[in-house]
């Protein structure tokens, strides 16, 4: 059974006891290879508002479908990927988003956007707005739907023309950008200012521990503060446990991610998830039942 990786797992290859594992090891599987054969797919994990509960989307999460070793993180396979392969990578994932949008607008649960991890060798690939933009366009999508997520340092401010050409082309276009891993690089700032930010996603180092650590509730009542002058939404990532959830929406944290709500899944796993988490909706914590 495909499943998610928790903190302990991460990275870590599940050993099989099969006796192919020996063979698995010396296969010349590469990544290039796995997209060829479908392996490469999709984990979706939810985000949901601190206010109503609801479900306002899904992040995309790369997973690779070893046929050996089971459902592989990124970690296990993004570092050290040659520039080309990463480009199709995005260019799978790019797709894998966009049908989900469909999948869930056909099934009758709209979900109102897809977040799709950019790093910044995508970012410099000459055709990726226009990719983006055409795969929007073949299925009907409002660009406002795809949320692209970008770390806060790669967002390019004075650098790659052609990084800045894609990003203008596609917030233009009205695709959404959030800062993701906020507060762990460097230039958010300039970020900020440079380009109509959506969102901040308030790393998860921040969020660990903010309902029972003085110095992260400090840094997270400062970071909501600063997006609230600013007038950009806020996402707390990597919320595990029901007291860190309650307290960033006491706070007045815009949305929660995390494993409190649940860990990504595959998507025919969504719909499911979705039914059953609107039947908890009233128990989250801050939700109000009175305010839906
Ligand atoms: P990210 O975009 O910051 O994604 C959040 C990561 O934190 C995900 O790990 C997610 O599974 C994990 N996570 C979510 N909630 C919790 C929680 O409550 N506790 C803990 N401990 N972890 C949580 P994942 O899926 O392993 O992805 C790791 C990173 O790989 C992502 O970080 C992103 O930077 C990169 N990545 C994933 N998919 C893609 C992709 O399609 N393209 C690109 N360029 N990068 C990707
Ligand atoms: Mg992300
Ligand atoms: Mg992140
Ligand atoms: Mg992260």
């Amino acid at each position: 059974k495909m499943d998610s990786f928790g903190p302990a797992e991460l990275g870590r290859i599940i050993p099989l006891d099969s006796p192919c594992d020996q063979l698995a090891d010396e296969l010349p599987l590469t990544i290039a290879d796995a997209m060829k054969a479908g392996q490469m797919i999709a984990h979706f994990q939810p985000k949901v508002c601190c206010h109503s509960g609801r479900v306002t989307g899904f992040e995309a999460l790369a997973r690779w479908q070893h046929p050996m070793q089971g459902v592989l993180p990124p970690e296990s396979f993004m570092p050290g990927l040659a520039e080309t392969d990463h480009i199709a990578l995005t260019g799978v994932m790019l797709q894998h988003a966009l049908d989900a949008l469909v999948f869930w607008d056909e099934s009758g649960n709209h979900v109102e956007t897809a977040s799709l991890n950019i790093s910044n060798v995508e970012l410099g690939d000459p055709d990726l707005s226009e990719t983006i933009l055409q795969e929007l366009e073949k299925r009907r999508l409002a660009p406002s739907r795809l949320v692209l997520e970008l770390l806060e340092s790669i967002v390019p401010i004075n650098s790659d023309p052609v990084a800045r050409k894609n990003l203008k082309h596609l917030l233009e276009a009205g695709c959404r950008l959030d800062l993701d891993d906020f507060g762990t690089g460097y230039a958010g700032l300039d970020a900020v200012r440079t380009f109509s930010v959506h969102r901040i996603k308030i790393d998860r180092s921040y969020v660990t521990g903010c309902d029972i650590d003085a110095n992260q509730q400090r840094m997270v009542s400062a970071i909501l503060a600063m997006a609230g002058q600013l007038g950009i939404e806020t996402i707390a990532e990597g919320a595990e446990t029901q007291q860190e959830h309650a307290y960033l929406a006491q706070l007045g944290c815009d949305e929660v991610q995390g494993y409190a709500v649940a860990r990504p899944m595959p998507l025919e796993e969504t719909l499911e998830f979705m039914a059953r988490h609107e039947d908890r909706i009233a128990s989250l914590p801050g939700i109000v039942p009175g305010k839906l």
